[in-house]
């Protein structure tokens, strides 16, 4: 495995909303000479470049011509912060979307327990109006002794389900050596709470090909959430969804404690989509909707939400599922609220 560690970004230039394909490339080229690294983000209107290369680069900006303003990066997560892109990210997939005003339900079983029911989930979850399909095939467990996923086998039994449906799929991969293996089915790689810093395979992921939704670790300030994501746009892969899923505070009266204020913190500091998975804040069903329809409200860019045909015979999470005769009335609720918003369903 090749890991490279990385330089860090310098400063940040923003060009003239009329500036030229030759000025860009008489910047890049001026970059390039000094032996750093140019990162280009088109916005709307303006385009800006980041510069990434040792502390003592000398880059001559001199002559060149389209420069409205050269910014020096000042923030410690300096790739993703509002900054770096004037426009917020949007990621397609299979030609759903999510971010930049589109929102995304991603639905399904926590656990691939067999065909049957990751089949009858993914087609009650799309019937109601899910965007994307979740489900986890490499299971992160607490107890060696628990149920630790189906596996390869749990892969092609998601492909399946993403044949049926047309739904993008969502999987967990946990561990840098198997990175290549799942990112093969997965429309989505998803990052684990429990492994939101692993650097091995953040930096892994990152040299994939495929958006990945990381999850804010239970002990993990937002910062370290940034500067996990970080990570991954630094290795090129800009496609990035955050998710805040829940912190471990004092309180037990739910699994873990939702911070909905994250939200809005993460929408001012950076401009990847932010979603938020109320299923494992909670940890009990009853309270799933509320917290869902508070994330909505909280400006999420989407939600990731588990769903079962019987929750009670569940291998994994059971007091958290949604069962799927209920998911229908729980989308409409949501779809409801993201129009209020002013966001469109991916
Ligand atoms: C999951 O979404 O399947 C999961 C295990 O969640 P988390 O990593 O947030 O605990
Ligand atoms: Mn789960």
């Amino acid at each position: 495995m090749d890991i490279t560690y990385p330089r860090s970004l310098q400063f940040l230039v923003t060009l003239e909303a009329d500036a030229s394909e030759e000025d860009l490339d008489a910047l890049l080229a001026r970059v390039a000479e000094a032996g750093a690294e140019a990162r280009v983000t088109p916005g709307r209107e303006r385009t800006v470049i980041g510069v990434i290369g040792d502390s003592d680069a000398k880059i001559v900006l001199d002559g060149l011509n389209g420069i409205a303003a050269v910014t020096p990066a000042a923030r410690a997560h300096k790739l993703v912060a509002r900054e770096t892109s004037p426009d917020p990210t949007l990621i397609q997939v299979r030609g759903r979307r999510v971010g930049a005003g589109y929102f995304a339900l991603i639905a399904g079983p926590c656990t691939v327990e067999s065909r049957e029911q990751t089949l009858v989930t993914a087609r009650a979850v799309h019937d109601a109006g899910a965007t994307m399909l979740r489900g986890g095939a490499f299971k992160p467990r607490t107890s060696p002794y628990a149920f630790q996923g189906l596996g390869v086998e749990g892969l092609r039994i998601l492909e399946e389900a993403r044949e049926e449906t047309g739904l993008p799929l969502v999987t967990e991969v946990m561990d840098a050596r198997q990175v290549e293996l799942v990112a093969e089915a997965a429309d989505v790689l998803q990052i684990g709470a429990r492994n939101m810093q692993n650097f091995t395979l953040l930096a892994e992921v990152g040299a994939a090909d495929k958006p990945v939704l990381l999850k804010r670790g239970p002990s993990s300030s937002v910062e370290e959430l940034l500067l996990a994501a970080e990570y991954v746009v630094n290795e090129g892969n800009p496609r990035v969804i955050l998710c805040e899923r829940g912190i471990r505070t004092f309180e037990r009266s739910t699994r873990y404690t939702l911070d909905l204020g994250a939200v809005p913190v993460l929408k001012e500091e950076t401009h990847l989509p932010v979603i938020v998975d109320p299923s494992h804040a909670a940890g009990r069903r009853s309270l799933v909707p509320a917290l869902a329809c508070a994330a909505v409200a909280a400006g999420a860019d989407g939600i990731i939400v588990e769903a079962h045909p019987s929750p009670d015979e569940a291998l994994c999470d059971a007091a958290q599922l949604i069962p799927t005769g209920e998911f229908g009335e729980f989308a409409t609720q949501i779809v409801t609220l993201v129009e209020t918003m002013g966001k469109v369903m991916g």
